[in-house]
């Protein structure tokens, strides 16, 4: 139940005989609406027509409250891109909506952009310096202008992609539509998800698997790290010249980002969280008589964890699923009866009890020590507290909200103080070194753990 913001979710479908192509868009939106909440918008082309032209919806809000099914039949096209946000760079507002829409030498560009770019002064320098007057804080916004600069000097828009996705420092995950093609782009470490599904004819791109199977299509492979895959009718090619040696997979995706049921780089994201839990009981075993998990995304590491320890698992929280969004930001005092709001306690099954409770993270603490004091109120009689990740201590700069460093809880205090500030029995987090061991040994970025930045800092 972590307090980090998700980051976005992309998705992109190019279909050589379908015309409408947008209800699958809208699926795959919906089912990466974990990855943000803010905004969403979809945009499509028909590449056989005449003229061609771009239809875009985007608005602030869930996919479900932005498009009716009205506007989703006037976008009609073979080939579109979507999009949902949640604001990592640029301001929250109706403009920043992606994707992205610009007109450039050859027709249209759209540009639908996962992750975050750390060298945007640079970017931003140069197109100014190149004649273009440019003041966009966005870093996405920039991508698309380089694209659409670099495309009058260019046999081809992959051509032109290429040559600008060379000049990114940073995270992304792209889908870019040209008239004619659907370009998919993954940064040279991998840092962000993408991957290509298929069903028929018709290839499908997605942030996350679990989208593939919404939209009907069938995984095929993850995209690879630097990688520039183009599908047009003839099918897929792939450009691997960005590709480097060093691969960085951002561990917070298996450890709380990603939908349960998706697969990144090969490693399902369930059975990573099975194994932080395993590896946590391993590493910091207690006596207890159950174990339970905060839900969404502490339930399977608790589950991994009563199967190292052999202390049963049963659920001790219920979550109000349709509590929707509340525009009211709440102050200190409601922080509290929010969390009882969106989680309610099976009595009966923590009463007596010494309770093993496992998160995922442990941010500015205060969600925790509701949910100890929760436990303790419904007659638990010791609260041991584990953490399926290592103790957030670092900003991140590829596209995920980590608050700063101020109201990280854990740069200001060790396991021993948060867990006597939160009421805990004992306080164990998962060891930075059993992150490798999670995700089946994958290279991963761990930088909000170790600082260690892969692809540089702001
Ligand atoms: Fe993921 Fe943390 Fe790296 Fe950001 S710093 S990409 S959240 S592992």
């Amino acid at each position: 139940m972590s307090s980090i913001h998700e980051e976005c979710g992309v998705v992109g479908i190019y279909a050589p005989v379908k015309d409408n192509i947008a209800p699958y868009l809208y699926y795959g939106l919906l089912s990466l609406q974990h990855r943000g909440q803010e905004a969403c918008g979809i945009a499509v082309t028909d590449t056989g027509a005449k003229h061609l032209d771009v239809s875009c919806i985007k608005d602030m809000g869930l996919v479900a409250e932005v498009f009716s099914k009205e506007q989703l039949s006037t976008l009609r096209g073979n080939m579109g891109i979507g999009h949902v946000r949640y604001s990592t760079t640029g301001e929250s507002i109706r403009e920043n909506t992606q994707p992205l829409v610009l007109n450039y030498c050859k027709g249209k560009l759209s540009l639908a952009h996962n992750g975050n770019i750390v060298n945007t002064d640079e970017l931003r320098e140069e197109l100014i310096r190149t004649g273009a007057i440019f003041h966009t804080t966005m870093d996405s916004e920039l991508i698309a202008f380089h694209i659409a600069k670099n495309r009058v000097h260019s046999e081809s828009v992959e051509e032109a992609v290429y040559k600008t996705a060379k000049k990114l420092k940073g995270a992304y995950g792209l889908v870019i539509m040209s008239p004619k093609k659907l370009i998919a782009v993954r940064d040279p470490f991998g840092i962000r998800p993408l991957c290509l599904g298929k069903k028929d004819l018709t290839y499908v791109v997605a942030s996350e698997s679990c989208a593939l199977s919404a939209m009907g299509a069938e995984f095929i492979r993850d995209i690879e790290p630097g990688e520039i895959l183009t599908i047009t009718e003839d099918g897929i090619r792939s450009d691997y010249s960005l590709r480097q040696e060093k691969k960085a997979h951002c561990i917070f995706e298996y450890i709380y980002f990603a939908r349960i049921d998706s697969a990144i780089d090969g490693v399902k994201v369930y059975d990573a969280r099975m194994k932080a839990g395993e590896l946590l009981y391993k590493r910091h075993p207690v006596d207890a008589d159950i174990v339970t998990g905060v839900p969404e995304s502490g339930i399977a590491a608790a589950k991994g964890f009563a199967k190292a320890s052999g202390i049963p698992f049963d659920l001790a929280f219920h979550k109000n699923s349709y509590i929707g969004r509340t525009f009211i930001k709440p102050s200190q005092d409601e922080r509290a009866l929010g969390v009882q709001m969106k989680l309610s306690i099976l009595e009966e099954v923590v009463r007596g009890k010494r309770v093993v409770l496992v998160d995922d993270s442990i941010v500015r603490g205060t969600t925790m020590e509701n949910l100890v004091r929760m436990l303790k109120s419904a007659g638990a009689k010791e609260v041991h507290i584990r953490i399926s990740s290592p103790p957030f201590l670092h900003p991140c700069y590829y596209g995920v909200d980590v608050p700063t460093n101020k109201e990280l809880i854990a740069t200001k205090n060790s396991a021993d103080t948060i867990n006597r500030i939160v009421g805990g029995a004992s306080l164990e987090y998962l060891d930075v070194e059993d992150l490798s061991e999670m995700a089946d040994h994958l290279p991963l970025c761990t930088a909000c753990f170790t600082g260690e930045y892969p692809a540089g800092e702001k």
